[in-house]
């Protein structure tokens, strides 16, 4: 029973109701922010208080508050980066972690949050088609995910010259160098940075038309200064065309050079969930380490990113550090060995609770579905007068641009022209896309991760491009 004078309940059974307010009434609302920058500030910016304020009038006043300025991200009409919603599984689940808050850093402190992570792990493996004894840490997301593995990296590549990293640093040690195409999402660069590599040290190798990393370009670089320590970076899904590098090809020919391979698969690698598209990462299973997301494809609420290692030793030897205080349990996974934190959100929960939600076969289908709304999105957006497909989507990812009808415009006129059309869209508010540069170009950018994307969203979105043309 719940006790009356429960400090708990007036203020969760607020919450409950602000969240559905918010849930229930997406289809409703814009998918843009629409409250002026300043204002947003002004109603939060209120003076430091040395007296508190009850726990409802909190909630109810921050709800409040952030009324046009919550993006609808959460729902079916959003767009824009590569940005995921939440299963109602998953989202509950992440509830009952914060009630719960245990401190996910070792087994001892949330056996069963420890468990629930440690079963999530082996499911993510299943689900992705990686290595049974890979080792796996949950992180914050991709970009943990690569400092992770690009540490597991470091350790094994410089314990080949018996140079102790964790032990020694890396002053004086072997030079290590990154092999990557130029379409690299810049979270590789922050996890180089952040692991003393520099990126002075990172390659270009330029891409194909496709957007892959031809094997030629990489022979020819791995045959340049051939005893350096190598890591070789490779994509499953960029960000602009969705590209995959040609993993059967690429991996055996960098590992007969002796490299490390880390994948970029944030949101690319779920494509192998799906038996439609698995053939675009045919070989990634020979990598040695890959990193993905959770809040993008999978749909659980941030932060939630995964990194898988071939060899746990090289990952455990990098991450791990056990103290005498802590209490270790036989046979127990301890996530501190694993992951770069100390104490931590136990943000298994929700991914155990969405993969429990959607199977096997809930996941395949959220695949496939989210790349046919991608694919009638940019389709569909191109058939506009004065519009142009750059990139038809393979998976989910595709592009497209608004043309100037000046005559004789320019190729800056175009570009002045895509921001303006993607400007109208945004204040209108009933779709999200965003621009970028893509080979010079401006581009609109049309990227499907939510589980709840309809047709009937598809159909709305589409005629929300149609009236910014004409706005
Ligand atoms: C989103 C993304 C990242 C960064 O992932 P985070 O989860 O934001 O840390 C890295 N690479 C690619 C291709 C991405 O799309």
């Amino acid at each position: 029973m719940i006790d009356a004078k429960s400090q708990f309940q007036p203020v969760l059974d607020r919450v409950l109701l602000h969240a559905l307010t918010y849930l229930e009434n997406l289809d409703r609302s814009p998918a843009s922010a629409s409250a002026p920058f300043q204002e947003l500030r002004a109603r939060f910016d209120r003076p430091l208080a040395d007296s508190g304020v009850d726990a409802v009038t909190v909630i109810d006043e921050m709800a409040r508050d952030a009324s046009g300025g919550v993006l609808g991200s959460a729902g079916g009409r959003f767009f824009g980066w590569v940005i995921g919603g939440s299963v109602p599984a998953a989202l509950a689940a992440d509830w009952l972690a914060s009630t719960w808050d245990q401190n996910a850093a070792i087994h001892a402190c949330g056996p069963a949050v420890a468990l629930m992570e440690e079963i999530a792990g082996k499911w993510l493996k299943d689900l992705l088609r990686l290595p049974h004894e890979a080792s796996f840490a949950l992180t914050t997301g991709s970009q943990i995910a690569h400092l992770t593995g690009l540490a597991a990296a470091r350790h094994a590549l410089l314990a080949r010259h018996d140079w102790d990293v964790e032990r020694r640093g890396l002053a004086g040690a072997p030079q290590i160098r990154i092999l990557s195409s130029n379409q690299r999402h810049g979270s590789i660069e922050r996890a180089v940075r952040l692991l003393g590599l520099g990126h002075e040290n990172v390659i270009d190798l330029p891409v194909d038309v496709q957007g892959h990393l031809a094997s030629d370009t990489l022979a020819t670089a791995l045959r340049t200064n051939p005893d350096t320590l190598t890591i070789v970076i490779l994509q499953a899904g960029d960000l602009h065309m969705g590209a995959f590098d040609s993993f059967a090809e690429l991996v055996p020919l960098a590992h007969r050079h002796g490299a490390w391979v880390h994948v970029d698969g944030a949101f690319g690698l779920w494509v192998n969930a799906s038996p439609t598209y698995r053939h675009l990462l045919e070989g990634v299973e020979l990598a040695d380490s890959w990193a993905t997301d959770g809040h993008k494809w999978l749909n659980v609420p941030y932060d939630s990113g995964f990194v898988f290692v071939a060899d746990p030793k090289a990952h455990c030897d990098s991450i791990s550090h056990r103290t005498s205080y802590t209490t270790f349990v036989e046979g127990a996974r301890d996530q501190i060995d694993w992951n770069p934190e100390w104490s931590r959100r136990a943000r298994g929960v929700a991914v155990y609770a969405a993969i429990r939600q959607l199977g096997r076969r809930g996941i395949a289908d959220l695949i496939d579905r989210t790349c046919q709304h991608a694919r009638a999105l940019v389709t569909r957006i191109g058939a506009l007068p004065g519009t142009e497909i750059v990139w038809e989507p393979t998976i989910n990812q595709g592009l497209v641009r608004f043309c100037s009808r000046e005559p004789h415009a320019s190729a800056a006129d175009h570009d002045a022209r895509t921001d303006e059309v993607i400007a109208n869209i945004l204040r209108a508010g009933e779709a999200f896309f965003g621009g970028t540069t893509w080979r010079g170009m401006r581009c609109m950018r049309v990227s499907v991760c939510n589980w709840q994307t309809s047709v009937e969203d598809v159909d709305r979105a589409v005629a929300a491009v149609d009236r910014a043309l004409t706005a």
